[in-house]
């Protein structure tokens, strides 16, 4: 049940941290601390939800010793399914009133989740941290993010936050439209701006990963973004039938001067060159633009497919939430 509007300034929430894993065995432990002592600032009533994602390290291991004295849920993958689905998994077993999603890492610091407490209390429904320190990242980071929010901002009627990630506070009737959506393509961010509600941003610049490097290497980012693009607009596809359009147009306006050329001026037709190069240009285009189709084909077979985004191994929780933890 969501906590009405009214009674969020007095309420004590149960509050669910829900903390995506893969191959974190060095930071999970200590991550897990920071977030209890911060967590008991916050509420009485309050867990942890850790999913595992198929983690080849003894992430899972370090996880279940915590599991009373943290009072978290391990919810463990039967391999790795993508840190996307392992989010929607904790969204499926967020019991709290408000949930908040954070990496396992370190780099999201949880004395933030007091802020964002804050503004839940002032009537917002979804309070994302947006990362400030962008300029430090790498070219190839900060020219690709550019380029694809800019994309994005011109081809999709949502309107994602900028540097705003999965580190975010989340009001049950939040979760529970994230929950109901079927599409097995998950591109959270599009999500988390699809579903709407009332929203707000809060500056933070994030920490220094514990141990260990990112698990997103440059062309797990390119996928990324070309899933976000894909799923949440059809602007390649409208470029094609652009370019298709402007191509046709050109060559019936070069077919005309060739007409008039030969009828009135008697000029020879050019040579062969012309003709061999602009034939290897439109085959060029038109098998790139049906790439572009097979894309979008490809993620509605993915979708007709029906199969789960995920697969649940094994479920652990502390002794006394025991009961089906699954909304
Ligand atoms: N993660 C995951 N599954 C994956 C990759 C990453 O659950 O396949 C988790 C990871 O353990 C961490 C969070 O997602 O808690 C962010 O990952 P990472 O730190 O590698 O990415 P970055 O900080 O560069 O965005
Ligand atoms: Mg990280």
């Amino acid at each position: 049940m969501t906590i009405t509007d009214s009674a969020r300034l007095t309420a004590q929430p149960h509050i669910t941290v829900m903390v995506p894993a893969y191959n974190e065995e060095k930071n999970i432990a200590q991550t897990l601390r920071n977030i209890c002592d911060v967590l008991q600032q916050m509420s009485s009533h309050w867990d942890i939800v850790v999913v595992d994602d198929g983690s080849h390290d003894r992430t899972a291991h370090v996880v279940q010793s915590l599991v009373a004295s943290c009072r978290v849920t391990l919810v463990r993958f039967s391999r790795n399914f993508g840190k996307e689905n392992a989010i929607s998994a904790g969204f499926n077993y967020a019991k709290g009133d408000l949930v908040i999603c954070m990496d396992a890492d370190g780099q999201h610091a949880s004395e933030l989740m007091l802020t964002m407490l804050k503004r839940w209390r002032e009537g917002y429904d979804m309070v994302y941290a947006v990362r400030q320190d962008r300029a430090q990242e790498s070219s190839f980071k900060l020219w690709g993010s550019r380029l694809f929010y800019r994309m994005m901002s011109a081809s999709s009627h949502i309107d994602i936050p900028r540097d705003a990630g999965d580190f975010r506070l989340m009001d049950r009737k939040v979760v529970d439209a994230l929950c109901a959506l079927p599409e097995r393509n998950r591109f959270m961010k599009g999500i988390y701006a699809w579903v709407g509600y009332k929203s707000i941003g809060i500056p933070y610049i994030p920490l220094p990963r514990l141990h260990g490097e990112s698990a997103y290497s440059k062309l797990k980012l390119i996928a990324l973004a070309w899933t976000g693009i894909t799923g949440f607009s059809v602007l390649p596809l409208r470029l094609a039938s652009l370019t298709g359009a402007i191509l046709a147009i050109i060559a019936f306006a070069y077919g005309a001067v060739v007409v008039i050329d030969t009828l009135f001026f008697h000029e020879s037709v050019p040579g062969w060159p012309t003709v061999v190069a602009s034939m290897m240009f439109f085959a060029g285009v038109q098998l790139l633009f049906i790439g572009v189709l097979g894309e979008y084909l490809a993620r509605v077979y993915d979708e007709v497919k029906g199969r789960p985004p995920y697969i649940v191994a094994e479920v652990v929780q502390p002794e006394e939430a025991a009961q089906p933890a699954v909304r």
